[in-house]
């Protein structure tokens, strides 16, 4: 039986894979630039990030949006068993372009896990699960074969997958659907700044719909499609998006919020919201 690995960060278990093998730019999200594949001036020797409780106001927003689902603990102690980048420089490229696949598997085991609970049709649920287990054991198994995975023709398979469970799950909201005002709340949707408060939006496609700084205060998003939805600066406040579908951690966030915000109880509220 597939162990399936935890989809939450643990920092304290990885070498920063996030601090060194990702690249930024200095914009609104960072204060600096950085390469990729070099360590964040920030990290501090024990692989902390020296000013983690002041990342906002010293400039990096995008340090506490971004999310691992995980991918690091794993690549740091089971694919290169404990050994880091440090103590064995010549494993360093390896392991930053291992962190990279396994952090977009992790994803996709993100996403299934909540397929394979919010379906109603079981075969879909034993093909959620199938996939699930085949991509965890590419994600626990040894640095060259997760460098040679097909991984998109894997997103294309958990694609499809989770677009037959949101039509399905979407469809007991379809009347709600017929509401929606010609270029409203739709897949893709440009609705940039938009303002969409105190409505119920339920069993609406989102799905990569531009949502920066649009206002969804007060609305309800039970069984919405968010998948992929650009949710920066979008205003949450008293929300209920605790049904909402395939919303991420870094989707949220980068959101904006408070505690009347009901949130799926896989998601943390993040600090900037207190
Ligand atoms: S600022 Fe801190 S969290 Fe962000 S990349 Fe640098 S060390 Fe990592």
């Amino acid at each position: 039986m597939t162990t399936k690995p935890t989809l939450r960060p643990e920092c304290g278990d990885c070498f920063a894979l996030c601090c060194t093998a990702l690249g930024f730019a200095r914009s609104a999200d960072f204060a600096v630039d950085k390469p990729a594949a070099t360590a964040c001036p920030n990290m501090a020797e024990d692989f902390s990030c020296a000013i983690h409780q002041r990342l906002r106001p010293r400039g990096f927003r995008g340090c506490t949006v971004f999310d691992c689902f995980g991918a690091g603990q794993v690549v740091s102690q089971r694919t290169f068993a404990g050994t880091s980048w440090v103590d064995d420089p010549s494993s360093a490229a390896s392991m930053f372009a291992v962190f990279k696949v396994v952090r977009q598997l992790h994803e996709m085991l993100w996403y299934l896990a909540e397929a394979q609970q919010r379906t109603f049709d079981p075969d879909l649920a034993v093909a959620a699960d199938g996939l699930s287990r085949r991509i965890a054991t590419t994600a626990l198994g040894d640095a060259s074969a997760i460098l040679g995975t097909d991984v998109e023709s894997l997103h294309a398979e958990v694609r499809t997958l989770l677009m037959e469970v949101s039509e399905e799950v979407r469809a007991a909201y379809a009347a709600e659907d017929k509401d929606a005002p010609d270029g409203g709340p739709c897949a893709g949707a440009d609705l940039m700044g938009a303002d969409l408060a105190n409505q119920r939006w339920c069993g609406v496609d989102l799905r990569g719909a531009n949502l920066i700084g649009a206002n969804l205060s007060s609305s309800d998003l039970t069984a919405a499609d968010l998948l992929g939805a650009d949710l920066r600066g979008t205003q949450f406040s008293g929300a209920d998006l605790s049904k909402a579908l395939y919303l991420t951690q870094p989707q949220v966030n980068a959101a904006e919020g408070d505690r009347r915000t009901l949130l799926p109880p896989r998601i943390t509220t993040p600090d900037h919201w207190e």
